[in-house]
């Protein structure tokens, strides 16, 4: 058997002839033809008004952040269970992070995130604040393509007029198919949405991102800060600070040739957790994680919950015996609030992330994976934890 990596990029279709089509073409900078086509291509795949292709998922965060208006002080409500760079923008605006912890889908918890508001905060003339700081948004990841509680995520922010900014960077696909956003996709829903196309993402650009807003005009606004604000660029006119974020159209080119394949590659993504799912039935020592009911996910990456309790060693060992199986897993991510940078932050009712941070493994779920690869990972996996077992 082949070394079967944990995720990796999927170049089947169109990738080469779109980006040497840019190549051949001398557009290789931000304008360029695939920048907007490629804009156009999501927005029709997501049901969105109006998209921006960007750097990264990252600086789509950041630009998000602006537009809402955080400001230096103000306080910006965020999980502690993801991956770190949903968080740090907060710190390039100069606001501070609270954390708050996960639910069951390993998102935000919904029920916290309102007790949070009602009982540590101050509500009064429209405006909420924390020990004297306005919180000015909430940024709601959708944790390895589930869907967080955006019904009840929106329903307190709207009580409490604070802005959502959706990190979808995990979840480009996942849909709802039931309750007051049926038929609503991940980072659509809220007041601004973020993607990334980073390596190893459902689909990739090398690097990038995307943004979309509840508005189309915010959207037009956000690119042009993507632009470094340019108001006339023949005579370098600038109203406003703006930054270098924009996508390159050789970015643009890879990201066109992916869109295209990306039903696929979900449709891949579910079958292949199904698989999963079945051989993991009935197992004791650990189970893989459902994705949200009334949703269709993109199952983007598979979480097996080890049940660490019934086995004598620690999930790093797991991840080594299995390597030297040639098998790529990894742990869930440390807390953030835990990292360095954060632990003079608020954060309130933390159980459950730190739960699951210690228990969950991904596991290989490449859209290339084999069916009798995924049989063997399988059968590495139970037979490492059954070897740990007590
Ligand atoms: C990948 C990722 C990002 C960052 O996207 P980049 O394109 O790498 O900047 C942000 N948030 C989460 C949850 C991610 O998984």
């Amino acid at each position: 058997m082949n070394f079967i990596p944990l995720s990796i990029p999927n170049f089947e279709g169109n990738e080469k002839k779109y980006v040497n089509d840019a190549l051949e073409q001398g557009w290789v900078s931000t304008a360029g033809a695939y920048v907007t086509r490629l804009e156009r291509d999501l927005a029709a795949f997501l049901h969105a008004d109006n998209v921006a292709a960007c750097q990264s998922g990252t600086s789509a965060i950041h630009l998000s952040l602006t537009e809402a208006g955080v400001c230096p002080g103000d306080t910006v409500i965020v999980p502690t269970l993801t991956f770190i760079a949903a968080v740090n923008p907060v710190r390039y605006r100069f606001a501070k992070p609270v954390f708050i912890d996960c639910d069951d889908s390993l998102c935000m918890d919904p029920v916290k995130l309102r007790s949070f508001c009602e009982n540590e905060c101050e509500f009064a003339q429209g405006v909420l604040t924390y020990q004297g700081s306005r919180v000015r948004a909430v940024i709601a990841v959708h944790v390895f393509g589930n869907m967080a509680d955006m019904e009840s995520i929106m329903d307190t922010a709207e009580k409490y007029h604070i802005a959502v900014i959706e990190d979808a960077t995990e979840a480009l696909g996942t849909y709802y198919t039931a309750g007051r956003y049926a038929g609503k996709y991940a980072g659509t829903i809220g007041d601004f949405g973020v993607y990334s196309f980073n390596g190893n993402k459902i689909i990739t650009t090398g690097g990038g991102g995307a943004l979309t807003a509840n508005r189309p005009e915010t959207v037009d606004h956000m690119r042009y800060l993507s632009t470094q604000a340019k108001d006339d660029p023949q005579f370098f006119i600038h109203n406003e600070i703006g930054y270098n974020y924009r996508m390159t159209n050789m970015q643009a080119a890879l990201g066109v040739a992916q869109v295209e394949e990306l039903p696929a590659f979900i449709r891949r993504k579910q079958s292949n957790y199904e698989l999963y799912r079945t051989l993991f039935e009935g197992f004791e020592e650990a189970e893989l994680m459902p994705f949200r009911e009334g949703t269709v996910s993109n199952k983007w990456f598979y979480s097996l919950l080890v049940h660490t309790e019934r086995i004598s060693a620690s999930l790093r060992e797991v991840v080594e015996r299995l390597r030297k199986s040639g098998i790529q897993t990894r742990t869930v991510w440390g807390l953030i609030s835990e990292q360095k940078p954060y632990l003079d932050d608020d954060r309130y009712q933390l159980e459950k992330a730190p739960y699951y941070a210690s228990r969950i493994l991904n596991i290989p779920c490449s859209t290339q994976i084999t069916r009798e690869e995924i049989q063997y990972v399988a059968d590495e996996v139970k037979r490492v934890l059954k070897d740990l077992a007590k």
